[in-house]
């Protein structure tokens, strides 16, 4: 066989056909697990193999992860060329080539000085600055400068508006000063400098290949540079799923893969209808849910045969208790990913992994719920009331709420009349010299209030900070000022009350919380669990995947429907492609979860659960169907001594005796491949899982 029918050699027909499509823009459009990157990946070695100079090729993937990983498969199957294919984000790949165009480009800010500019300009302002409020921030500026608007563009009119506009202002100000360029800067920089059609025409003829992967989540600026890039006769081959696109809040849109069609003369669609990836079950599930949306194409889709178990509905108590449910699952060693909404979803189980010595790896950038503001300023008044000279943790709080106390040079006068006195800064704030009466009256209560926090338990304290000493009213009036929802602000403490709960005062609280940021700085290699979002899991899969939390207002969550009316829709379809991303990552087994009370509230289920035929049931009826499968034949299997299942009927979910690895559970039943007879099956045993051979 030459190198080129290998290459092919284990595709189905259309995914052959797109890996050696040729002449014009090939678009592959096509549903999850249906083999897109495995084509596009595939299309590089074609090519390699057809004599095109790996110099030639660019490869664009939408993470660093998904660059590396790429990499790494095409480094496996042909090493020599690899390190010459121009391949990463659009960012590093742009970047690559304004340099090589001699342009100076200035020194990058990093995520974490963009991070600290923004977080400045907030505290200047007197805004929460907390990582949440950073990233919200930072994706709006790169919404704006993904669509090419500048801040002096913005027309406002309200408050919240108003206030961005200043922050953005004040951004790109701070980045001039300091002579710095962000990723945005990078597209804009490339748009331009492919301006002159001297310069267009050389890069347009330096790639002769330009391959995108997951290119439903395009923007406007991007598609406009690939468009500049590829107007000459070599080619464009993007692949991606409507179905899939989940970063509209950053200005990215489907709409792109049909705007091919009309920039180009002619293109070539393939459409790819295979799901290779997932069993049946899954397959229809997530195809029940993803239809209910209007704004998409129709596609047909068929999996392979392979059956799997059902689909299976956790319905824990609370949120404690969905994570010892989930955490069970892991001990026979299955790749397993568990998803979430938000981050913050993520505290029960973090807390609950640490405390059952589960090795896990959370993804990077999903920020864990003790750095949130709300969190780090209760820390704080914990941190002040064991620690009365905490001069930090007092500047933090001490206007939360209103005490009226805005000189500048107080918090010196604090400090050094405490060291006159060589007593505590809490022991001088009622006398310090200049106040009014009213602050002096504020200064003595909060020295009360202090006084009487290290007496608590740890959930008592934190609810006092809240509701006696007023930390929700200072919520309440930041909500109003800013326009945020105030029940989303209040959420992270709403959180950290449940996980005081496992902690006898304060002091235990603020271990923890240290101990928690050690375990994830030092994350295991090969962990038995991911945890991350369900943005981060675009394009993975495992073998087993669990997404917790489906809520009413985490699902679609309430911040995301918080839009104009007319595009309340689409942000509610988007949430819909959110789940529906979340599911597709299932390779055999699938959880959906959602506990009866969230944050110690009584709380529904996502609509979209519904859609999918959720129906609430008793815990009880819920929780049996989780602990017994539906479909099992308990008599037979248990008086099996071996397996011997010639002729009989092996379905998933089957228990059955292996006489040397005892109980199992059949997981998958597939044919075998290419003419070989019998079947494979997979089965769950309590040493992990284990893929048997039977005629
Ligand atoms: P997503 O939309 O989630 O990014 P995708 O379309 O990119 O999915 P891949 O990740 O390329 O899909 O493939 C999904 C799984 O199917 C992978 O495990 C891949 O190895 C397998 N696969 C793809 N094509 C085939 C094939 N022809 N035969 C067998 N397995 C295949
Ligand atoms: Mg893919």
């Amino acid at each position: 066989m030459d190198a080129s029918s290998m290459i092919l050699a284990d595709l189905n027909q259309e995914q052959a056909q797109a890996v050696v499509a040729d002449g014009g823009p090939v678009v592959v459009f096509a549903g999850p697990g249906s083999g897109k990157t495995t084509v596009l990946t595939r299309r590089v070695l074609y090519l390699l193999a057809q004599g095109v100079p790996a110099d030639q090729l660019m490869i664009v993937t939408f993470t660093r992860d998904a660059a590396n990983e790429m990499k790494a498969r095409l480094l496996q199957i042909s090493p020599k060329q690899i390190h010459q294919i121009w391949i990463g984000t659009f960012h590093a790949l742009f970047l690559k080539m304004l340099r090589t165009a001699g342009i100076m480009v200035p020194t990058l800010a990093s995520g974490f000085k963009q991070n600290e500019w923004i977080r400045q300009l907030l505290a200047q302002n007197e805004l929460p600055n907390d990582d949440e409020q950073v990233a919200m921030f930072m994706n709006q500026i790169g919404l704006c400068k993904g669509n090419g608007i500048l801040p002096e563009q913005l027309q406002v009119k309200k408050e919240k508006n108003r206030i961005f506009k200043k922050i953005y202002l004040g951004y790109e100000q701070l980045k001039q000063q300091h002579r710095y360029w962000d990723f945005d800067d990078i597209l804009m920089a490339t748009y331009h400098l492919l301006d002159d059609k001297k310069v267009r025409i050389y890069w347009q003829e330096r790639f002769q290949h330009i391959l995108v992967d997951e290119f439903q989540d395009i923007n406007q600026i991007q598609y406009d540079i690939l468009l500049r890039l590829s107007q000459h006769d070599q080619q464009l081959f993007v692949v991606g799923d409507d179905d899939q696109s989940i970063y509209g809040f950053r200005g990215s849109h489907p709409r792109f893969m049909l705007q091919l069609e009309q920039d180009f003369n002619s293109v070539s669609k393939v459409v790819l209808e295979t799901n290779y990836r997932s069993t049946d079950e899954i397959i229809a599930v997530s195809d029940r849910l993803i239809t209910k949306n209007k704004h998409r194409a129709q596609k047909r889709r068929a999996g392979t045969g392979i059956q799997g178990a059902p689909i299976k509905w956790l319905s824990p108590q609370d949120e404690e208790e969905e994570a010892i449910q989930m955490i069970e699952q892991l001990r026979d060693g299955m790749h397993t990913g568990i998803l979430y909404r938000t981050s913050t979803q993520a505290r029960a189980l973090v807390d609950a992994c640490i405390r059952k010595e589960i090795p896990f790896s959370i993804a990077e950038g999903d920020r864990i719920f003790y750095t949130r503001f709300q969190v780090q300023d209760i820390l704080a008044y914990l941190r002040l009331s064991m620690n009365g000279n905490d001069l930090d943790a007092l500047a933090q709080i001490v206007n939360k709420p209103k005490r009226y106390l805005y000189q500048s040079d107080w918090l010196d006068a604090c400090w050094r009349m405490a060291r006159k006195q060589q007593v505590s800064l809490i022991e001088v704030l009622p006398q310090l010299p200049g106040l009014e009466s009213y602050q002096k009256k504020h200064m003595k209560t909060l020295q009360e209030q202090l006084l009487r926090i290290p007496l608590m338990c740890a959930e008592e304290a934190v609810a006092y900070i809240c509701e006696e000493i007023g930390y929700f009213r200072y919520l309440e009036s930041f909500a109003q000022r800013t326009g945020n929802d105030v029940a989303t602000l209040k959420e992270p403490i709403e959180e950290l009350l449940l996980a005081a709960r496992h902690h006898q005062d304060g002091q235990a609280l603020l271990a923890h919380i240290e101990h928690v940021k050690k375990v994830i700085q030092n994350q295991p290699h090969d962990p038995v669990v991911h945890l991350m979002t369900f943005h981060k899991a675009k394009g993975l899969e495992f073998d087993r995947v669990f997404l917790m939390g489906l809520h009413a207002m985490v699902l679609p969550h309430r911040r995301s429907l918080n839009v104009a009316e007319h595009r309340k829709n689409e942000a509610w379809e988007e949430e819909r492609r959110l789940l529906y991303v979340g599911m597709t990552r299932a390779k055999t087994e699938l959880y959906l979860s959602v506990s009866q009370m969230r944050q110690g509230k009584k709380i529904g289920p996502s609509p979209f659960l519904k859609e999918i035929g959720y129906q609430e049931a008793s815990p009880s009826v819920m929780k049996q169907q989780v602990m017994k499968p539906t479909r099992t034949t308990p008599n037979r299997t248990q008086s099996q001594p071996h397996l011997k299942f010639i002729d009989e009927v092996v379905d998933p979910e089957m228990k059955l005796h292996h006489f040397k690895f005892g109980e199992g559970l059949v997981l998958k039943v597939m044919p075998m491949e290419g003419v070989a007879p019998g079947r494979k099956v997979m089965i769950r045993f309590t040493h992990g899982v284990t893929e048997l051979h039977y005629e």
